[in-house]
Parts: C-alpha cells; structure tokens; sequence
C-alpha cells in the first residue's frame, strides 16, 4: 500500500546505518527550529528597540517557539510532532506579522509555505496552503492595488504547485530507491539488507517482549544440475516461479527473502516452532507437486530454527542454517528444526 510522506520523511524511509537515520531525523527538524529562530530573533530586537510592541511581541513569541521546539525534538526524538508544530509556528508566524504590519510583509509567507512542503505530508501542505491564501485575501483585498494583489495570489499558487510536483517526485523517487535497495531484482522477494532490518527488528522487540518468531531456510535441491540440464534461463524462471508459490502461501505478516543464489529464507513473525514447521512442511509439498514447466520439478529442503533469547542475528540464521544441512544429509526433500 502506497503511504504518503513529506519530503522531510523520505529522507529517513531508505535503509541506512542507524546512528545515520537518527541523525537526519533528529537534527533537520532542530535545524529548521534555529534557523527560524535566528532568522527572525534580529527583527524582535529591532522592533522592541523601535518601540514597536506590538511587532516585538509577535517576533519574540515566533523566536521562542522555535527554540522550545528545538530543545522539544532535541530532547524527545518526536519527529513528526515537532515537524506539525513547527509549520504551524512558521505559518501562524507569517500570518501574525503580516497582519501586523501589513501586506509588504507578504515575502515571509514564501519561506513558511516552503518549510510546511519539506516538514508535511504534501496534500497536508497543500492544505495549508489553502487556508494561508483564504486567511490572506482579506489583507490583500483591503490594502494592496489590485495588479499587485493579483501577482501576490499567483506567485503563491506557482510556488505551492512547484513545491507539491517536487515533494510528489521526491516520494515517487524514494519508493523506487526503496525498492532498489532492499529487493532481488530477480524474484521480487527482499534482499539480505532488508532481511537484516527485519531480523534486526525482532530481535530488538523480542528483548522488550519476548513473543515467538521462526526463520524457515529454504535451499532448492541439485539446483546446479537444473541450471546445466535445462539452462540458465530456466533456472531464473524456476527461482521466480518459487519466490511466487511460497510469496502466495505465507501470510501478509511474513517476509519472504532472497539471501542467496537458489536460497531463500521465510522469517515467520509472532508464531512458534509448531505452526513454522507445519508451514515449511506446506510449502516442502506445495513445490514438490508444483510443475514449475511441463516436465520440470524440483524440491527444496528446509531448515527452522526458533528465535531463542540468547540468540544474534548471526545465532539464528546460523542454527537455522545447521537444521537446513541436516534435511540436506537426510536426503534431500525434507524440512528440519533446529535443536
Ligand atoms: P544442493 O541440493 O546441495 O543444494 O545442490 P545444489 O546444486 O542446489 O547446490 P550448489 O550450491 O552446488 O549449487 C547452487 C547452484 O545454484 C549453482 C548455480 O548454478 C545456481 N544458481 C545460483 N544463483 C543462480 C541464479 O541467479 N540463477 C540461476 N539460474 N542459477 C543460480
Ligand atoms: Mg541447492
Ligand atoms: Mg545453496
């Protein structure tokens, strides 16, 4: 299912180190607050030397909630939080201080509808966008000549257009990339970096709350003498045909990945040893009987293990790699769990 993201999001969907992610996702939104602050905090000291009240007061408040929105996302990681608030603090700023000193103040609208596009989801942004326009047509209405009220509304139409198209792109870009970095071109299935993130993943939350969860390795048998007897083409089309079967039989909840030339592991979340095991078992008969062309079969052997609480993600993929050898010794055709 396709999920809408803000720019400020793509960033931190691809796969990277962990340390990389917390630092985009940490450190943009805390940027954006200080250059906010910073960028306004020398108008708050003019007016208030100016005697402006009014005007001092508006910017002061504008440079305080960018600093308590800094040290917020500093402190709390809440992204997405922080990034709502801080378009409501560039927008309502604008609009305050247009309102304030009237419509020559427009230009600050331009960086407070760019920061909305980069920190919100687009069609959020474009939202916003709306209300912006709707809150100002009265300002601009009263006060301006109309050729340049006119202008007004229409650069503000084109830059909102330019920055949806961009952020649109951008989201389409980063699933592509999304997909490039953590799919087998060949099969579809997931790559070893995603099976990584995956395993990665359960782990972490088996140690919080230890809930069951099984690898199945499956390895195809004598593949090397399909590839010479039938050719290699037919090779790809078989390991295909085999990443759809078992992608079709397991459940939306399981991950399906390719980690090697004709090795693929099931990584079975939230169910135990019992019911893995019955599902390798499936999947073991289901190839089997499976013509993969007319006259060509062939079978897999399968090895499970069981997530244990001393386990790595090294240990597990490691033990379930020993009970594929044992099916392997058994002679082939067969599923094992790992002791
Ligand atoms: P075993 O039952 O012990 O697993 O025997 P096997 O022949 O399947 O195992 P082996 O590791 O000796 O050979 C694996 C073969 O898989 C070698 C290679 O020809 C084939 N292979 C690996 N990647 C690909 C691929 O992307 N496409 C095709 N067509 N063949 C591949
Ligand atoms: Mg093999
Ligand atoms: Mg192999």
């Amino acid at each position: 299912m396709s999920k809408q993201k803000s720019l400020f999001e793509t960033w931190s969907a691809l796969p990277s180190p962990q340390s990389a992610r917390r630092t985009v996702q940490g450190y943009l939104p805390l940027i954006l607050s200080v250059a906010g602050a910073l960028a306004v905090a020398p108008f708050a000291v003019i007016r208030w030397m100016a005697g402006e009240w009014l005007l001092g007061i508006i910017d002061t408040v504008i440079v305080v909630g960018f600093a308590i929105l800094a040290i917020f996302v500093y402190r709390t990681r809440k992204v997405r939080a922080a990034n709502i608030a801080l378009s409501i603090v560039f927008v309502s700023g604008a609009l305050a201080t247009i309102y304030a000193r009237g419509p020559q103040q427009i230009l600050w609208i331009f960086p407070a509808l760019m920061a909305a596009f980069y920190v919100l989801k687009p069609r959020e942004a474009l939202v916003v966008a709306f209300l912006v326009l709707a809150a100002l047509l009265p300002q601009l209405a009263n006060s301006v000549d109309p050729f340049r009220a006119g202008t007004t509304i229409i650069t503000i139409l084109l830059t909102c257009a330019i920055a949806f198209s961009f952020a649109e792109i951008n989201n389409r870009q980063q699933k592509q990339l999304l997909a490039l970095a953590t799919r087998d071109s060949l099969t579809g299935a997931g790559n070893r970096r995603a099976l990584r993130g995956s395993l990665a993943k359960i782990i972490a939350s088996f140690e919080r709350l230890p809930s069951p969860a099984c690898l199945i390795l499956l390895d195809i048998d004598y593949f090397k003498r399909v590839n010479d007897t039938h050719g290699h083409a037919t090779g790809d089309l078989i390991l295909r045909r085999i990443a759809q079967l078992v992608d079709m039989r397991i459940r939306i909840t399981d991950g399906l990945y390719r980690i090697g030339g004709e090795e693929f592991v099931v990584v079975v979340d939230g169910q135990g040893a019992d019911i893995a095991c019955q599902l390798a078992e499936e999947l073991r008969v289901l190839i089997e009987r499976h013509e993969m062309l007319p006259g060509v079969s062939v079978t897999v052997s399968l090895g499970v293990a069981e997530l244990r609480s001393v386990d790595t993600r090294q240990d597990w993929l490691r033990r379930a790699d020993e009970a594929l050898y044992e099916a392997k010794r058994a002679g082939r055709n067969t599923m094992k769990l790992a002791s």
